[in-house]
């Protein structure tokens, strides 16, 4: 698996947070709640109800008083926010001026009837409104829930049906690639029949001609007589802070429940670790707002720490398919962290684009969504960071909060193996584990499980405490299973390997998704490449691969036996693809993850269920009619 090792750090050694965290996790945790704002401190650190936890019971704190007013008191001129819309509009916000929209937006949610612990729907494009949207409802203490601004009226039905909102806030249209996509629009009609929704606030933002009821309230006319003041309501650590469905990858999404101070504590410290942010850093997190990524990682994390960074409104390619790399270099951006999705797409486009822009700024580039491929690994580190910027690999779940596995550079040096996320954050345990629960052999494959809680760690699933029991906590007595499968090398690292369910068994060899996928993206021809196993009744199963190939390579019966070959080689012999297609599109979620149950519903000629979270469904034709090749062939037999 590994051909070379990379030790690059940013000259920190601070070896007491690890030893600290591993003589007494608990306090560990508590001297980091410690470097937060706190009305009131807590009188017990942890309450542990396997599998219920809650951290810093008894402390009073406000999310968006940490995020915002304790860095105004500080530094109020500080910028916050560098926003760009895809037409190339720029906007400016200082921790101040962020403050005072924040304080009138939350008197507007008051005026509106939101009460503490009210859920607020927030489905808003990537525009600073949507995160002093989050954070005005954080200030009164009632619960966000965003929902992705590409999803569809059904899916936003859904999930409003589920929390219950009794606000929404939505803007009259949103940009995507030159179109306006009329999001007041598909908020009508999601909610025509729930009859609890009681306003919705719209923001003028493209300036298309909306339908409006008495119901609809326009944002600018409420906020206009606000006043730029509104106390932060002070909450148990416990309260609420957020619900957030799930990607959806392997099923319907689960509505994930966040609570305050834990999960704030778990962002503010890895925050640091991680990203090792400085006063003068510029901060650039390419995630949208709706994934777990933006709440921690643009919202909360970022501003707690009095960061300034990049907000961009569009698609990374566009206008112009160099466009994160001029975004890069306009702003000087010094931390990038993005996709394996997003770097896979942009090695595509090839070397010249990065190339040709001025990337000296960064010091630092992270990923998370997927494993990252050690060869995307390596273009990033080479091409985009220029063999002087650590790579942080974030390994982590909407339900974990925040980040688990994952280099700490804010904190050490330690070699870096390309593919790798390296090893557990300070105060987090981890082990992979077999069938029965028992640790495996160091190398050897398991499921990966959290043996302790942690701060970020969910509270529940959204008034569904037996379904959060039976998905995460049945599969092992009281140790969290996130359901990925895993390696831990003999160092300590973990290789993430793919989703637990994905495995493919293959004569008596198990075999995660990552493991053959990376091989294939190896092969100089390939972009992106996704796998799933079918039914054999000799092997127990075969393995079908779809293929997406670099820009200007043609497709052959050649270069098909080649990568046969390549698989051969690389994995051996046990892992050639029974069946290889090639296909332009792979079907993905909005946050780019590759759904491979879909392929393995569509291979298996099973129902596809909820695609609800789909990024192109064309893609999902394209792998039918390959399937339907498949199926023919099958026939003849
Ligand atoms: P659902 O649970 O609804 O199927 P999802 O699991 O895709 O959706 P997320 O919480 O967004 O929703 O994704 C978490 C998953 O993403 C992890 O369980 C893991 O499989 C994958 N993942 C995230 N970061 C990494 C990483 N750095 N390396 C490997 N896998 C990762
Ligand atoms: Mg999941």
């Amino acid at each position: 698996m590994l051909d070379s090792t990379y030790e690059i750090g940013l000259g920190n050694n601070d070896l007491k947070t690890r030893s600290d965290a591993a003589r007494d996790g608990i306090k560990f945790w508590e001297t980091q709640a410690a470097k937060l704002y706190w009305f009131e401190k807590w009188h017990t650190a942890l309450e542990w109800n396997p599998p219920f936890a809650r951290w810093f019971v008894g402390g009073k704190i406000n999310a968006s008083y940490n995020a915002l007013d304790v860095t105004v008191k500080k530094n109020p001129n500080k910028k916050a926010i560098i926003w760009e819309g895809e037409d190339g509009t720029k906007r400016e916000l200082t921790y101040q001026e962020l403050l005072s929209e924040v304080c009138k937006l939350a008197n507007v949610l008051k005026s509106l009837g939101v009460k503490k612990g009210d859920r607020v729907t927030v489905y808003l494009p990537m525009v600073p409104e949507l995160i002093m949207s989050l954070l005005a409802c954080a200030r009164i203490g009632a619960i966000h829930t965003v929902i992705f601004s590409g999803f569809s009226a059904k899916s936003i039905k859904d999930r409003v049906e589920d929390s219950k909102s009794k606000v929404i806030i939505t803007s009259d249209g949103g940009k995507r690639r030159g179109n306006i996509i009329q999001l007041k629009d598909i908020v009508d009609e999601a909610i025509s029949d729930l009859d609890f929704v009681e306003h919705i606030l719209v923001l003028e933002h493209t300036k298309n001609n909306i339908a409006m009821t008495k119901r609809d309230k326009k944002w600018h006319e409420l906020v206009a007589s606000m006043s730029p003041i509104c106390n932060a309501e002070v909450l148990d650590s416990t309260h609420p802070l957020y619900i957030l469905y799930t990607s959806g990858t392997t099923g319907k999404p689960k509505g994930v429940l966040h609570g305050t101070g834990g999960y704030l504590t778990h962002i503010y410290s890895t925050f640091k670790w991680i990203f090792d942010i400085r006063d003068s850093d510029v901060y650039f997190c390419t995630a949208d707002m709706g994934w777990v990524t933006g709440h921690s990682y643009i919202a909360y994390g970022p501003l707690m720490h009095g960061a300034t960074q990049i907000m961009y409104e569009g698609a990374l390619d566009y206008p112009t398919p160099a466009k994160i790399w001029e975004i890069v270099s306009r702003y000087k951006v010094t931390i990038l962290y993005t996709t394996p999705t997003a770097l896979r797409m942009f090695m595509k486009f090839g070397d010249e684009l990065p190339n040709s822009n001025d990337l000296s700024s960064l010091k630092l580039l992270g990923t998370v969504g997927e494993p990252i491929n050690p060869q995307v690994w390596k273009w990033y580190f080479k091409i985009i960071g220029k063999e002087k910027c650590p790579i942080v690999d974030t390994w982590w779940q909407t339900e974990t909060g925040g980040a688990l596995i994952s280099p700490v550079p804010g904190l050490e040096t330690i070699p870096l193996k390309p593919g790798s996320a390296t090893r557990p954050v300070p105060g987090v345990s981890l082990s992979v584990v077999d069938e029965h629960g028992k640790e495996v052999k160091p190398d050897s494959k398991g499921y990966l499980v959290v043996t302790n809680p942690w701060p970020g760690m969910l509270l529940t699933l959204w008034g569904d405490d037996e379904k959060y029991k039976t998905v995460y906590w049945t599969k092992y007595k009281n140790v969290y299973y996130p359901g990925d499968y895993a390696i831990k090398d003999k160092d300590g690292y973990i290789w993430m390997l793919g989703r637990a369910d994905d495995v493919l068994k293959v004569a008596g060899h198990r075999l995660g998704t990552a493991e053959l996928e990376s091989a294939f993206v190896s092969h100089k021809a390939v972009a992106e490449a996704a796998v799933c196993g079918i039914p054999h009744e000799v092997k127990g199963e075969a393995i079908i691969s779809f293929v997406v190939l670099k820009e200007g390579i043609t497709t052959t019966m050649q270069l098909k036996e080649e990568l046969t070959n390549h698989i051969r080689k690389t994995i051996g012999p046990i892992a050639a693809p029974d069946q290889l297609y090639f296909v332009k599109k792979l079907p993905k979620t909005r946050s780019g993850k590759i759904m491979r149950r879909l392929l393995k519903a569509m291979a298996k000629n099973e129902p596809i269920g909820d695609i609800s979270t789909l990024e192109d469904e064309a893609s999902v034709d394209e792998i039918k009619a390959a399937l339907a090749e498949l199926q023919q062939t099958l026939d003849k037999f």
